[in-house]
């Protein structure tokens, strides 16, 4: 494997890389951290090499070297994932795309990017057209809209334009395949799904077409409630009655000592509301607020949030909310659980008389195939794997919940249940000799890949 990597670094030709160790060990890392069994997992694996490609020629240039010589490769975004997705198991080549990040083109209603172009400044470009994207992550800020597209799911939006796999959100991808003559092929509509959510596994997203809408102003809002089940049932209501919203999080008093920035804005003896809500509904959201016993906090423009030294509401919901907790105190981990619909408040508040101190909630209002779905990533106190998983089983058993496992690495063990046979046939496609991502798939066994083929075949002839 050494002489592997020495003769892809001599054949490099000027492609930009890095292979020191501190440069390896944190490009190597991406928030597996949040879990101590990934942590003790996946903590001391790096990759060999960092390479940075600058344009689509390099990459092609990279995919065809780790083939020909035959080295793992693993790509990487903004390396925010949550499942070690862009940890190399077995080392190689790293392959940052940030330096692919032109936003190529903004139409009416779509935009193409380049797959490495953080979010943040794909969102703020649309925004200059008096548009917006349909939805992005909590990490806004940092992570990518191809490591969105190859490993999140959803998020901020999510309650106005469902989840990232719903028909219609990404149009069209360009995938480079990992060949000795890597090919480009694009892949339209519904055959998106082919690489979404693949972990980098089945093909290297140089760029993407996503769907826009109309821009709001949306103002960022905190409401506090004197219980959690008056905030859970507002935001339910508020969600039944359609009210415009692109963010819409419960977060129960016990996180208020995490939200340091917030102070009074959100004090221990109260239940929060924290969404993000068009400005020509402020006053329909106001109104409902109080009529179910909330008192609005603040409710400020986004610059005004910044000026008054908050955190965007879109940095309260999701996962930051476990990152505001674990940055506090690290004995916590966390889980990912979808309800089943109808949403029933009660059972939440029979959940948290069950679990007690053991268990922290919040509530993310969300749609899903069309239809009203209310997700949750309680904070978790880590008391070992044991307890761990009978908690999944007791929360899956008796409550008819969901859960999508972030203590595991591999795309079928966290929640997708199945192998995605159409994503295998692609990974047949675009990584015919298995090099991507190794050990992220079940759906790919030894003896899959070409090479394997063919010795079979050679087998049989002899
Ligand atoms: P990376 O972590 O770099 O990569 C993710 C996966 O995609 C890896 O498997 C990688 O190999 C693959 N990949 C990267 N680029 C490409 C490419 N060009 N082609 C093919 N494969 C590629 N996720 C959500 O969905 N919603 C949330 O609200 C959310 N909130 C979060 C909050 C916090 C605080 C944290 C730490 C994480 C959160 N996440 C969330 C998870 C993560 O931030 C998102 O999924 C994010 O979009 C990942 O983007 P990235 O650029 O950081 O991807």
């Amino acid at each position: 494997a050494i002489r592997n990597l020495e003769a892809f670094k001599a054949a490099l030709n000027g492609v930009r890389f890095h292979d020191d160790e501190k440069y390896l060990a944190a490009r190597s890392h991406d928030y597996f951290w949040y879990s101590p069994i990934l942590n003790e997992q996946l903590k001391d694996l790096t990759g060999d090499l960092v390479v940075l490609p600058q344009n689509l020629d390099e990459v092609m240039q990279v995919a065809a070297l780790a083939a020909r010589h035959r080295l793992p490769l693993t790509l990487r975004g903004g390396g925010t994932g949550n499942y070690g997705q862009c940890v190399p198991l077995e080392g190689g080549v790293i392959m940052d795309l940030t330096r692919l990040d032109r936003v190529i083109e903004i139409t009416d209603g779509h935009v193409r990017v380049e797959a490495g172009a953080r979010i943040s400044r794909l969102d703020d470009a649309a925004r200059e057209t008096g548009q917006e994207l349909l939805m992005y992550p909590s990490t806004r800020q940092m992570a990518t809209i191809g490591g969105f597209i190859a490993g999140g799911s959803g998020g901020i939006g999510s309650l106005r334009h469902g989840m990232l796999r719903d028909p219609g959100n990404v149009t069209y991808a360009k995938v480079v395949t990992v060949e000795p003559e890597p090919q480009v092929i694009e892949l339209h509509g519904g055959d998106t799904q082919k690489i979404q959510h693949a972990y980098g596994t089945n093909g290297i997203v140089v760029e993407l077409g996503l769907a826009l809408t109309r821009a709001t102003d949306w103002i960022h809002i905190a409401v506090l409630f004197d219980g959690y089940d008056k905030a859970l049932r507002f935001a339910t209501r508020a969600q039944a009655d359609g009210m415009d919203c692109y963010l819409l999080t419960a977060v129960e008093r016990r996180f208020a000592p995490f939200y340091r920035k917030f102070g009074d804005h959100f004090p221990a003896d109260r239940d929060a509301i924290f969404a993000m809500v068009a400005p020509d509904e402020m006053e329909r959201f106001t109104e409902e607020a109080e009529a179910c016993g909330g008192r609005v906090s603040f409710a400020l423009t986004k610059p005004e949030i910044r000026e008054a030294g908050l955190q965007p509401a879109y940095e309260c919901g999701w996962n930051h909310t476990t990152l505001q907790a674990l940055k506090v105190d690290r004995g916590w981990t966390y889980l990912q659980v979808a309800y089943p619909r109808p949403f029933d408040p009660d059972l939440v508040m029979r959940q948290m008389e069950r679990y007690g101190d053991e268990v922290f909630w919040h509530h993310e209002m969300a749609r899903m195939e069309g239809e009203i779905q209310i997700f949750a990533l309680p904070l978790v106190r880590w008391r070992g794997k044991e307890a761990m998983y009978r908690l999944i089983d007791e929360l899956e058993r008796l409550d008819g919940c969901t859960i999508f496992d972030p203590h595991v690495v591999t795309i079928e063990d966290g929640g997708m249940k199945q192998i995605d046979d159409a994503q295998i046939r692609f990974k047949k496609l675009a990584d015919p000799y298995g090099l991507m991502n190794p050990g992220k798939t079940r759906g790919w066994h030894a003896g899959m890949a070409r090479d394997d083929q063919d010795q079979r075949q050679q087998g049989e002839t002899a």
